[in-house]
């Protein structure tokens, strides 16, 4: 058959585009390895509480020199994890130093660049893994009667103004590690999906109308106060709990719906 000339540049482009297409692929694979760990908050809660997909979970700690949090608050993380996730392959925790991030107070935006740029760790195979920054400044949204101690903002992804936990921890007398621990557990608490975050909970009820996405039950570490709120309410908080102790999950509700995903 003989091939016209049109026929051959039709060809050629033809190849032209295959290989266009070839180079994209290859473009696409060096960023798809953060793909899955790209997604929207609550949407992981399952894959981090249940065995069906990931039997093992590790976590990353990034921090610059000076901004590593507590070892008791370590300690009480992996025990907090143990106690409600179903990883028979265990939990690890891998730490990175960094050097100390730029452009504090940080906008949610310049949160995520950093995390782009320094987060070593990602979900493949049979792990699932979450990255936590511990950050050497504060957030944008502080202002002169309220801080923000942390923020989930994706579904494997925290971070944490350690700055701003050392002062508060400082000004307001309160422990360190109860202060860092109450945060870090508060925002985990998001990652599983809490509260109703995908509008998937069992409990549809147990959403406080003026708080979104947190509970209603006081002393439940999803109430809102554990997060941010201004001084005086976080220090109410802690004096409502008589001791300065890390408030847990409330029995009936909240830990209900992390059972219902697979959860302990
Ligand atoms: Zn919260
Ligand atoms: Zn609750």
């Amino acid at each position: 058959m003989k091939i016209s000339k049109l026929q051959f540049l039709l060809v050629l482009a033809t190849l032209t585009l295959f290989s266009a297409c070839k180079s994209d692929e290859s473009d696409d694979t060096v960023a798809d390895f953060k793909a899955e760990n790209r997604k929207a908050l609550g949407t992981s809660a399952s894959d981090l509480l249940s065995n069906d997909t990931y039997q093992n979970l590790r976590v990353e700690f990034a921090y610059s020199e000076g901004f590593r949090p507590e070892q008791e608050t370590i300690t009480n993380f992996v025990n907090f994890l143990n106690t409600r996730v179903n990883k028979p392959g265990g939990i690890s925790i891998t730490e990175t130093v960094v050097a100390p991030q730029e452009g504090s107070p940080y906008t949610t935006s310049e949160i995520r660049e950093i995390e782009d740029a320094i987060r070593t760790q990602y979900t493949a195979g049979d792990e699932i893994v979450v990255y936590i920054f511990f950050a050497n400044g504060r957030s944008n949204n502080d202002t002169a009667t309220s801080v923000t101690l942390g923020t989930a903002y994706q579904n494997t992804s925290i971070v944490l103004y350690e700055s701003t936990l050392r002062n508060i921890s400082a000004s307001q007398n309160i422990d360190l590690s109860t202060l860092e621990s109450t945060t870090l557990h508060h925002e985990f608490g998001h990652l599983f999906g809490l509260v109703n975050i995908q509008d998937d909970d069992i409990h549809q009820n147990h959403e406080d109308p003026n708080q979104a996405r947190h509970c209603v039950v006081e002393d439940c570490l999803m109430y809102f106060e554990t997060n941010s709120a201004d001084r005086g309410a976080l220090r109410t908080f802690f004096n409502r709990n008589a001791i300065a102790n890390v408030p847990q999950f409330d029995p009936n509700l909240c830990i209900e719906d992390l059972r219902a995903k697979g959860g302990r």
